[in-house]
């Protein structure tokens, strides 16, 4: 029978190979270049993230051209991080496997550390949630985007944790990135709308089993042998080619959450996307800009200062929890850290709880559960998702050069145009997913699922247009 089969296979394992398949391969074959671009990156993002930390904060007339701290701040959020979302789009998870610092550091402390097991409760689902909702606040309450000792405390703690983590468990493995890291969920959910792939071709990994006995070492922990789609692949390229079964391919973009059945969907996915990369970030780029925010902070100081009950007006709290720099007129009184608190968890709450309730009674009309299947549709937002994060950290771009003197009168219509493309995407991907749906049904879910995006365009169209 295995005979057969490898007979059966030859005539498509002489196929030429693709292009893209040969990039693949070259990846694997020059794993040294991919190993000096990692450690070019590492030393990169340490002087970006520590050096500033030890500079005065810019004066007045500093710019990107002669402060090295905004040099710095343009370079991480102006266009570091958008584009690593775009990227993520574009190319699925290439960023972690061959660029992120975090995981090469983690990965080496891995191959020297303890080599312990990863224990039951570091795999636990909802990690990737929690630690974006965490680092998303704590990040806004430390003022991660204007100041770089926040920055070295965020990022470089971050970094620092993915090292610990690497020094205690695996052998020569990423257990951080796989199951902590607080960008995994969502370079996951971003990852699955990319063009590219390695794919694994299960029946040739079979037939070459005993012909390919070298192992591959996939540092994010993946079942290679059992992998379909890019949610959780580095795309580092050290299997492509491996039992000749692996291949980088090309495949229409969105395709892997078109084909996802509703059992394949994850109830922590689904909440990552809906409550945190859409709930979530949406308040933490909204509050500073939000003329409600400013109003009921004044209303409820102006009740405490009538009760002579001053605590939460002290600016007394110090700059690693909440922002406090005297010299920028820049402190945050408690009652400032709890608005924000408050107001992000709001917008995540009412946006969030918005959508879930769109999805669920979209998930009612179609067969099996409606729980199930609401969570199945909200696949269908993370083109929302990714592109709302995308000009949630853009928006920082375009104050930075506005502080340069570039000014951008095309952008409100960019964005708008940005907007529609994303929800329109999101929409088709919808229609895909429910190709099998009778056509009423298929009908009344999607225009549930335009009234759920409705709601992610009003939170944005508040932010760019109204407030
Ligand atoms: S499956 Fe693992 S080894 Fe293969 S490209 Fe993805 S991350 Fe790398």
């Amino acid at each position: 029978m295995k005979m057969e089969r490898a007979i059966l296979l030859q005539p498509a394992s002489a196929l030429p190979a693709s292009r893209l398949q040969r990039f693949g391969n070259t990846m694997q074959r020059h794993n040294r270049l991919i190993v000096g671009i990692q450690w070019a990156v590492v030393a990169f993002y340490l002087v970006l993230v520590t050096v500033p930390a030890f500079l005065p904060l810019p004066g007045t007339g500093s710019s990107v051209l002669n402060n090295f701290t905004l040099l710095a701040q343009f370079m991480f959020w102006g266009i570091w991080w958008p584009f690593v979302i775009i990227s993520m789009l574009a190319f699925g998870r290439v960023w972690c496997g061959v660029f992120c610092p975090e995981g090469t550091l983690t990965e080496l402390a891995s191959r020297y550390g303890l080599g312990r097991a990863v224990p039951r409760w570091l795999k636990w689902g909802g990690w990737p949630f929690v630690a974006f909702v965490v680092t998303t606040v704590y990040g806004q309450l430390v003022s991660v985007y204007e100041y770089p000792k926040a920055v070295l405390l965020v990022l470089g703690g971050s970094t620092v944790v993915a090292i610990a983590v690497g020094l205690i468990y695996g052998k020569g493995k990423r257990v951080w990135c796989r199951h902590l890291c607080p960008a995994n969920g969502v370079f996951a959910l971003l990852a699955r709308l990319a063009p590219v792939h390695f794919r694994v071709d299960r029946d040739k990994w079979d037939v070459a089993a005993s012909t390919h006995p070298t192992p591959v070492n996939c540092a994010p922990l993946i079942d290679m042998r059992r992998m379909k789609g890019g949610a959780q692949c580095h795309m580092c390229g050290r299997c492509s080619g491996h039992r000749d079964a692996v291949a980088l391919i090309a495949r229409a973009p969105g395709s892997e959450v078109a084909d996802l059945k509703p059992a394949e969907a994850n109830a922590w996915e689904a909440r990552l996307l809906v409550f945190g990369v859409i709930g979530t970030a949406v308040g933490a780029f909204q509050w500073s800009s939000s003329p409600w925010f400013v109003e009921i902070k004044t209303q409820v100081a102006t009740w405490l200062i009538e009760r002579d009950s001053f605590a939460l007006l002290q600016d007394n709290a110090p700059w690693w929890l909440l922002t406090h720099y005297p010299e920028a007129n820049d402190v945050f009184t408690w009652l400032d850290g709890l608005g924000v608190l408050a107001y992000i968890g709001t917008t995540a709450l009412i946006l969030g709880g918005w959508i879930t309730l769109w999805l669920r009674l979209g998930g009612t009309l179609l067969p099996g559960s409606a729980k199930q299947n609401g969570r199945w549709l909200a696949y269908a937002l993370i083109p929302m998702g990714g592109l709302g994060v995308f000009l949630g950290l853009s928006a920082l771009t375009v104050s930075l050069l506005k502080a340069e003197g570039i000014v951008m009168p095309w952008l409100p219509e960019a964005r708008g145009v940005l907007l529609a493309l994303a929800a329109l995407w999101s929409i088709g991907l919808a229609w895909k997913m429910l190709r099998d749906i009778e056509l009423w049904r298929k009908a009344l879910a999607l225009g549930a699922l335009v009234v759920a995006i409705g709601g992610n365009i009003f939170a944005w169209a508040l932010l760019f247009y109204i407030f």
